[in-house]
């Protein structure tokens, strides 16, 4: 048989797709494993929500609607985007997407040029240095410390800055680390981008999970940089609606016309019936997103207290999104009279078979002495995985 195409051979599978899955067929096996491993909400989707999505399905709006999304959802998008994150954007400047996902793949095929790089900070959500592989451009990663809360400035980026540099990804508040990005370092980013010449491509699918009285800050409300950012978010988390598959971006009308571009080529619109229902997830009453923020951030609390129980394992306090990212480095070298654990693929698959609960391991994010916990799980289920991963650990030697 004739060769495949190699590109494929140079990208990972996304680890947090492929875990998820194992977790779920496992469970079909009958194994009694706790998932934590999707950064999916466990809430059920609003009920005005779903609503909208039948009261569609009944009026027929099942067929194709303009490759962008709807003028009514474009509009609603481009409001919030004014009201919440202080973006100057009109419908013009929105594109709906397939998730979150699909817009931050759009706007690195349209930007890219093969050899052009593309900065991401590491700990990264697994698909960033993949997607740029995908448009031909070479992912370079910056290492963030620990100490530092995995945060990074701009001094921090200019070493890593080279006449190819195309872009850079930031993520706040960030999967898997769950660290913040200040308004002042998101400042001094566009300063450097402005000076610099490169794009920003800022996911702030977490924007409305955020805890402690913080606020979320978009760097693409900063007038100077508004062409060259292009803000990537959606409906998932924030409206408990992973399966739904809308996201969406805000950017230059330029940039927007060539992703749409793309977008007609490869999926055309987003599903009409998902578009209704996003319409009234933005456009409905917004008491339920605060309902699950709360609730977030009250599960992250309990978890705090419990993780930090655990010897072993050493963990930042999360100031967004719902994930522990916990170091896993002082079990390294430890067994359980089996396999010695040396890495974090180790360390998941132990807790796995040993605990029954399903992570997702460090490396997959860039980090290899860390794991990824999510805590978008029940109260219940947390606890109970809390305590099989501590018995777990305690066995080891
Ligand atoms: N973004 C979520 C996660 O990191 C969902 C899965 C995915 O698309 O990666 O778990």
């Amino acid at each position: 048989m004739t060769s495949l195409s190699e590109k494929v051979d140079r990208i990972e599978e996304s680890q947090t797709i492929a875990i998820t899955s194992l977790a779920k067929k496992l469970r079909a096996e009958g194994k009694k494993i706790i998932s934590l491993s999707a950064g999916e909400p466990d809430f059920p989707t609003p009920e005005n929500v779903k609503q909208a999505a039948i009261k569609a399905i009944n009026d027929n709006f099942t067929k194709y609607t303009q490759n962008e999304g709807t003028p009514e959802l474009r509009e609603a998008v481009a409001e919030k985007f004014r009201r919440d994150n202080g973006l100057n954007v009109k419908a013009s400047n929105i594109l709906v997407s397939n998730g979150g996902k699909h817009s931050i793949f759009n706007a690195l095929q349209t930007i890219c040029n093969p050899g052009d790089e593309v900065i991401i900070p590491a700990p990264y959500w697994v698909s960033f240095p993949e997607m740029v592989k995908l448009a031909d451009a070479t992912p370079v990663i910056l290492q963030t410390k620990e100490e530092r809360g995995f945060t990074f400035t701009a001094n921090d980026l200019r070493p890593l800055l080279t006449q190819k540099t195309k872009a850079l990804i930031i993520n706040s508040p960030s999967n898997p680390t769950g660290s913040v990005a200040s308004e002042e370092t998101l400042r001094g980013i566009a300063k450097l981008a402005k000076e610099r010449d490169f794009f920003i491509i800022s996911d702030e699918i977490y924007e409305k999970i955020i805890y402690d009285g913080n606020k979320h800050f978009s760097i693409g409300s900063i007038p100077e940089v508004q062409d060259r950012v292009i803000t990537a978010s959606g409906v998932s988390k924030a409206y408990s609606m992973t399966g739904w598959r809308i996201g969406f971006m805000a950017a230059n009308e330029e940039i927007v016309k060539r992703a749409s571009k793309i977008q007609s080529q490869l999926t055309s619109n987003a599903s009409s019936i998902s578009q209704a229902a996003a319409l009234e997830a933005l456009k409905g009453p917004q008491s339920d997103v605060e309902k699950m923020r709360v609730s977030f951030q009250h599960r992250r609390d309990v978890m705090m207290e419990r993780l930090s129980g655990i010897d072993g394992m050493t963990l930042a306090k999360p100031g967004g999104a719902f994930y522990f990212f916990p170091s896993v480095k002082r079990l390294f070298g430890k067994s359980n009279g089996g396999q010695v654990l040396r890495n974090s693929a180790d360390i998941a698959s132990y807790l796995l078979l040993e605990a029954q609960v399903a992570l997702v391991p460090g490396a997959a994010f860039g980090s290899d002495s860390h794991i990824r916990i999510s805590y978008a799980y029940a109260e219940k289920e947390l606890t109970e995985a809390v305590d099989r991963i501590a018995a777990a650990v305690t066995k080891l030697r």
